[in-house]
């Protein structure tokens, strides 16, 4: 028997689907929403005994913790384009980011945006959001006091690579439409490089690199090394310049939550660890053999490979996400704040309950942080990451209580160039595969990664997708 994540209730396990997908993180869940809206019968088995992956929050005193620290944008369309997401609640952080240098912090990297709910600690809907920001020009604005200079700075950041695989084109005619020189020019798609080479190559001022470009790069890709592929920060820096900063309401959790909620009731189904894994059936540890017509891999890229000899192990980049709290809040700004100076392990770091209160007890404090890479020896890094937050902050540290420390050594698959943002879901007629590792190493990726695999399984089964289905266009 199997057991319902959705009611509690148990399920024969032999009854034959449509399609199994293996893995309940946000990849799988969204693909189970984008087949049964198609009228497909859908089962997603899952090893944990709770849906989401590595989308996971926890419960200490309280408060509700991240083992992630994932910073979402308004931007990422999948939070629209994923039936159940148009109501997810995001709390936003407040415009741009701090930035700590030279002992001070700055604001830098704000975007304003006429309509957009513009108040510190305002919540949006994605939906909201983009509806907000779709017409209106924007002013992109690093430093309010240069704001010429931080425009050119953050739009040449912006434009540090070109879009994936794409020719740009460039109107460079004389006025004239028609006349035979007229033609829109193509130019080549800059190479693919690593990020640190693309930023010492990018011909912006010193100061707005390490003031500004490699902390939020460093931020968003997860990576301190920054050899991600420029493509892929490309792709960071867009959907940073076209929302904001958000987190899910409640805790990380309550996106995965929600998809796994609103699908039909016996959809998901937790305990459950795939085995074995072919077209029409699986091998479970628990439950013996289960039958289907075609079969999603819907597990981080470790566990695909396993499961699908011959799929490629990438590198990872390690998190580690530090729960704090504090008798008094150190900062009522919800920032997100970033460090540009070196000798602290903290890339960046919030006062999470003013960004969300509802992650807290009424009344208390909760400041979480971010280590990238290798973190030092736990009493080590405790000492060094609460010498650089009284840093940051201003006020000593020393009575701060560790909530938590969620270590998660494979948190991210490295993307490394060349990266190819949209890697092959359907390996065969009938055997899928999905996950952050197969487009981009965000929510938006995992997402629009499971909506590809859902598209391919339909076209393979002569099924349409659902009406109102948007079009597949390329992930932020
Ligand atoms: C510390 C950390 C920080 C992050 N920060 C950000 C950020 O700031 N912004 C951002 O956008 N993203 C961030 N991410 C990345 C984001 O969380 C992931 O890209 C996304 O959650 C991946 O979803 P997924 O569905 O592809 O994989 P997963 O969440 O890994 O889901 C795979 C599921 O498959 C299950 N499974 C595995 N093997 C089996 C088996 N044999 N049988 C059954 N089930 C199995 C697993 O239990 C799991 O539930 C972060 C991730 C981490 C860990």
């Amino acid at each position: 028997m199997l057991h319902s994540a959705h009611t509690g209730t148990a399920h024969t396990a032999h009854s034959a689907q449509d399609v199994v997908i293996i893995g309940a993180g946000i990849a799988g869940l969204a693909a189970a929403h984008h087949l049964t809206a198609a009228g497909v019968s859908v089962r997603v088995l899952e090893a944990a005994p709770h849906p989401g992956g590595r989308m996971s929050t926890e419960l200490v005193d309280g408060f509700r913790l991240d083992r992630v620290g994932p910073l979402l944008s308004t931007a990422y369309p999948e939070l629209l384009h994923t039936p159940a997401l148009e109501g997810i609640a995001l709390r936003m952080f407040s415009p741009g980011v701090l930035v700590r240098r030279n002992g001070r912090l700055h604001r830098a990297g704000t975007i304003d945006r006429t309509g957009l709910a513009g108040s510190a600690s305002s919540s949006t809907s994605p939906g909201a959001a983009e509806r907000s920001g779709a017409t209106e020009r924007r002013r992109l604005d690093l430093n309010p006091r240069t704001p010429r200079r931080a425009h050119r700075a953050l739009t040449t950041a912006r434009a540090l690579a070109s879009a994936p695989g794409r020719a740009r084109q460039d109107r460079t005619a004389a006025p004239g439409d028609g006349a035979p020189g007229n033609v829109p020019a193509r130019r080549a798609p800059r190479p693919d490089r690593p990020t640190h080479d693309a930023l010492a190559a990018s011909g912006l001022p010193a100061s707005a690199v390490d003031g500004f470009v490699r902390p939020l790069l460093t931020a968003l890709l997860g990576d301190p090394a920054l050899s991600t592929s420029s493509h892929r920060a490309d792709l960071a820096l867009r959907a940073y310049a076209r929302g904001r900063l958000c987190v899910p309401a409640g805790g990380a959790s309550a996106l995965p939550e929600l998809l796994a909620r609103t699908l039909p009731p016996g959809t998901v189904v937790t305990d459950v660890c795939v085995t074995e894994a072919s077209i029409n059936r699986v091998a479970t540890k628990e439950h013996g053999e289960i039958a289907c017509r075609s079969l999603l891999v819907a597990t981080g890229a470790r566990a695909a490979a396993e499961l699908l000899p011959g799929l490629r192990v990438p590198d990872f980049h390690p998190v580690t996400v530090l729960h704090h709290t504090a008798p008094t809040a150190p900062s009522a700004d919800p920032a997100l704040v970033l460090d540009a100076e070196t000798g602290g392990p903290v890339a960046h770091t919030a006062v999470m309950s003013a960004v969300d209160p509802s992650r807290t007890p009424e009344g208390r404090v909760l400041v979480s942080s971010t280590v990238l890479g290798t973190p030092p020896p736990a009493r080590e890094l405790d000492r060094l990451v609460r010498a650089q937050l009284a840093g940051v902050y201003g006020t000593p540290t020393d009575d701060w209580e560790v909530l938590a420390v969620h270590h998660t050594p494979e948190a991210v698959p490295a993307m490394p160039a060349p990266h190819d943002p949209h890697r092959p879901v359907r390996l065969l007629s009938g055997l899928y595969v999905c996950g952050d590792h197969r487009d981009t190493n965000t929510v938006q990726g995992a997402l629009f990664s499971g909506r590809r695999a859902a598209h391919a399984v339909l076209r393979d089964l002569g099924v349409k997708a659902a009406h109102g289905t948007p079009p597949l266009s390329p992930a932020a």
